[in-house]
């Protein structure tokens, strides 16, 4: 690829050694690996610019006065009048007569939201405006305009600046290698990097000084897909970092790693690197982890087990000596996975109107009916290779065995990180529930997701590849949890 449209942070070519990709990202500054030279034009600022929101004093002014009634079921009439006596004020900036006529739509109906919001928007006790926000959301708890209240309330974006919700920020190229922040996966207790979490338990284990001590904290509250959703767009740039700058955490060797590697032995030192963040700030933690349920030695039994009946080419792969060598690795790989509520509008035609007097024209002859519907635990694949046809054919995970993650809990394994974001992973989910629900009910129903939620996990795969004489090489995966198989096809060794 040599045309690129994104504008990328860190120049392609260093003006001084004229090397290429030399780049390195800190939250300092930028500069070439291998001459030192700083860059420190404009156009490639060295401070990542997604700023900490900062706490701007309320501005009532802000606001873009609107007389239209969003609120869900609609409003009597002398509410309504209320509400536009209100705007009224507003509009002159008589915030207190605002506030009062606003006080009096609440009064005739409790929970009228847009009423609710604008007495978020307009009064200055940030309490008062937090509760206004919270009947608003008890109402209507995916309410965009209301959550973004909320989140500029509480500090987590900055106000003011046109939103709406096509505001998109701008997508980046880091251009160069990416800082991080990273964790050495050590025992607590003698500090060496000898941990293992191998067979089959929710127990941390020290080979070396026999440390043990139980996994098991609690997986974090999922995230509100809503609120995670403005957050994002709230940003000015969406980062897209193609590698990553690792300074080891235990004998401060460094390299560049590839953006989905999430865990690194350090080849100088053996010790485990595990990635929090990077300078950019472009990385979510997980919230839990799976453990493995099944050791390398079962893994490998299931497998040979798998292959003895496999069929005529697979038969006895192993006793003939057809399989030459069997690589296997255990692998935490990122999943999204959302809960989902929905109401499915299913819209009948009343056959039995037809038939009635046709002067009666004020029927509808359109009924909808409102189903409530609700999906679990949808599982999206956050990264593209393994394929999702083998990933498919692994079976399901159960998530009850699922614990708060803990970066030590992958000094055994390696790990990836997500490639797809967790907003595209979203409209993945919405669509495979429409699926389902369009499959269970036979009929063309559409949906309106009320409430989606969303949490990032680890689940463990042993990934093995198989060697075979005549030069082809087979990948596979095994559910780390059950032990299910699944075996792609066989491929030639290039070259
Ligand atoms: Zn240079
Ligand atoms: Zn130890
Ligand atoms: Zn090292």
């Amino acid at each position: 690829m040599t045309i690129r449209s994104i504008r990328p942070l860190a120049p392609q070519q260093c003006p001084q050694c004229a090397g290429k990709q030399t780049f390195v990202i800190t939250r300092e500054k930028i500069e070439c690996q291998r001459c030192g030279y700083i860059v420190r034009d404009e156009k490639h600022q060295p401070v990542p610019p997604n700023p900490r929101p900062q706490r701007a004093p309320h501005d009532r002014t802000q606001y873009k006065i609107s007389y239209r009634i969003t609120h869900r079921g609609g409003v009597e009439s002398y509410v309504e009048a209320a509400f536009t006596t209100a705007m009224d004020h507003a509009k002159r900036q008589d915030w207190d007569g605002a506030i009062k006529h606003l006080r009096r739509c609440i009064d005739f109906q409790s929970d009228f939201s847009d009423a609710h919001l604008w007495l978020s928007r307009l009064l200055e006790d940030p309490v008062e405006r937090r509760d206004h926000i919270t009947s608003v959301l008890a109402h209507e708890p995916t309410h965009g305009e209301a959550l973004r209240e909320l989140m500029i309330i509480d500090g987590e974006i900055s106000g003011g600046g046109e939103f709406n919700e096509f505001t998109m920020p701008e997508t980046r190229d880091a251009g160069g290698a990416v800082a991080t922040v990273i964790k050495n996966a050590r025992c607590p207790r003698c500090g060496s990097s000898t941990l293992s979490d191998d067979d089959a338990g929710g127990v941390l284990l020290c080979d070396t000084c026999g440390y043990r001590e139980d996994k098991g904290k609690h997986v974090g509250a999922m995230s509100l897909l809503s609120a995670a959703l403005i957050k994002q767009r709230s940003q000015p740039v969406r980062w897209q970092v193609g590698e990553r700058y690792l300074k080891c955490g235990s004998c401060g060797s460094s390299r560049t790693i590839a953006a989905r590697q999430m865990v690194e032995t350090c080849p100088f030192c053996g010790s485990k690197n595990v990635i929090e963040q990077d300078a950019l700030e472009t990385l979510r933690q997980p919230d839990g982890i799976v453990p493995f349920a099944l050791s390398r030695k079962n893994a490998l039994e299931n497998l040979e087990n798998e292959l003895s009946g496999f069929g005529e080419k697979l038969k006895g792969l192993f006793n003939n000596h057809k399989v030459k060598r069997v690589e296997i690795e255990g692998l935490f790989l990122p999943f999204w996975t959302f809960d989902v509520i929905l109401d499915l509008l299913n819209t009948i035609i009343d056959t039995s109107m037809f038939e009635s007097s046709r002067r009666e024209r004020n029927f509808n002859v359109y009924q909808t009916e409102t189903i409530p519907e609700a999906a679990n635990n949808v599982l999206i694949p956050g990264f593209k290779y393994p394929p999702r046809a083998l990933i498919d054919r692994l079976g399901k995970y159960s998530l009850s065995r699922v614990v708060g993650y803990d970066p030590r809990a992958l000094a055994q394994h390696s790990a990836e990180i997500y490639t797809l974001p967790f907003d595209q992973a979203a409209m993945e989910a919405h669509e495979q529930v429409a699926n389902q629900v369009r499959q269970k009910y036979h009929a063309n129903v559409s949906c309106m997701v009320k409430h989606m939620t969303f949490r990032l996990l680890l689940l463990p795969v042993w990934t093995i590849t198989i060697f075979e004489q005549d030069h082809q090489v087979r990948p596979g995966l095994i559910n780390g949890q059950t032990g299910r198989v699944a075996l792609g096809r066989p491929q030639r060794l290039g070259r």
